[in-house]
């Protein structure tokens, strides 16, 4: 297991919030705004995967639109090596900061060859030399990626959903970047072929120093991924943790019901299954107090009154609970 320096952060988000107002992207209806980010800091550190888990609109892929440039964030600020994210900077970080998605059939051209795909970041750039070793790298990247080189003469509509993401995958590499935010990147996909795409990442991580922010909804595909794990709920991280920490102490009731909800549990003792109370409220719903009390068990006076913050547990493990402070 690598041991990345807490002092040094590759990508540090600060106080990260993205509401959609009347004025925002919304439909221009009438409409509350929505708060779909709410106060997120994070620091992901070079070469380890940090895993990002909730509830599906809980805020993960706007945190991972953000961190990966693809969306201006309404307040906060974004570091990178240390480095405030500023316009300027923006252009040649779009090369170093890549984003993997759930699907990428929607986002390869229909018309353009598996080669073509692959090779236009190069292209774009002036990067890779002539066309002639700018194809050379396209069938280097789809032995890297493990597809034959035939491949570059197909189609996207004429792969598999595995083989899709391989090539999702291997754009995101083309620019060799250092950090790739995958979201959701197996959700799409066939449990036998989840485990070949993830351990494929795993490979490509080790090889290539990379840095990963996972985003998923499924916390044992997070389990195998992850050096870390933050928990998000509401558009804020409620619990941040390694990942054996975390599966095995979980502490804010929110993580505990994620995990005790998962077949074949991870806690050692035998556990109960949490089933949460309610829905998710909307998060255009102005809450006062802590987000999930509306669901919560062990809600008390203050939670209503005041709103929990992010506080040290223990080393390397962090909760957003009255329970704790
Ligand atoms: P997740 O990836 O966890 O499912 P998202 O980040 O996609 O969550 O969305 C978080 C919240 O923000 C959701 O309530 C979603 O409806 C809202 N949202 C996302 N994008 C927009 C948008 N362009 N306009 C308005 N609301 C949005
Ligand atoms: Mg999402």
């Amino acid at each position: 297991m690598r041991t990345p320096s807490a002092a040094e952060p590759l990508v540090e988000l600060l106080d990260i919030r993205k509401h959609y107002g009347k004025n925002g992207f919304g439909s221009g209806r009438e409409e509350k705004a929505v708060r779909a980010v709410d106060g997120v800091t994070l620091q992901i550190r070079p070469g380890e995967t940090l895993g990002l888990v909730g509830e599906s609109g809980c805020g993960k892929s706007t945190v991972g639109q953000i961190a990966a440039q693809l969306l201006e964030p309404t307040d906060g600020s974004i570091h990178y090596r240390h480095t405030p994210i500023g316009r300027e900077a923006r252009q040649t970080l779009r090369r170093q900061i890549q984003y993997v998605f759930q699907d990428p059939y929607t986002s390869l051209n229909p018309r353009h060859t598996i080669g073509q795909i692959l090779e236009q970041p190069l292209a774009i750039n002036r990067l890779g030399g002539s066309s002639k070793e700018r194809k050379q790298l396209v069938l280097e990247m789809l032995e890297k990626i493990g597809l034959e080189p035939r491949y570059a003469d197909s189609y996207a509509h004429q792969l598999s959903g595995g083989q899709r993401q391989r090539v999702g995958i291997a754009r995101a590499l083309m620019l060799n970047p250092s950090f790739i935010v995958l979201d959701e990147p197996v959700s799409a996909l066939d449990v036998s072929v989840q485990a070949q795409i993830l351990n494929l990442l795993k490979e490509l991580q080790e090889e290539l120093s990379l840095t990963y922010l996972f985003i998923s909804h499924d916390l044992k595909v997070v389990h195998y991924m992850s050096d870390r794990v933050a928990v998000m709920y509401l558009g804020r991280i409620v619990e941040l943790a390694d990942v054996e920490q975390l599966y095995e102490q979980p502490l804010h009731p929110y993580t505990q019901a994620l995990v005790s909800a998962i077949p074949q549990g991870f806690r050692k003792e035998k556990q109960q299954r949490i089933v949460l109370q309610g829905e998710l409220p909307s998060s255009s719903e102005r809450l006062t107090g802590c987000p999930f009390r509306t669901r919560c068990a062990h809600a008390f006076e203050r939670c209503a009154a005041e709103a929990p913050k992010l506080s040290a547990f223990a080393e390397d493990h962090y909760v957003s609970c009255h329970l704790y402070s």
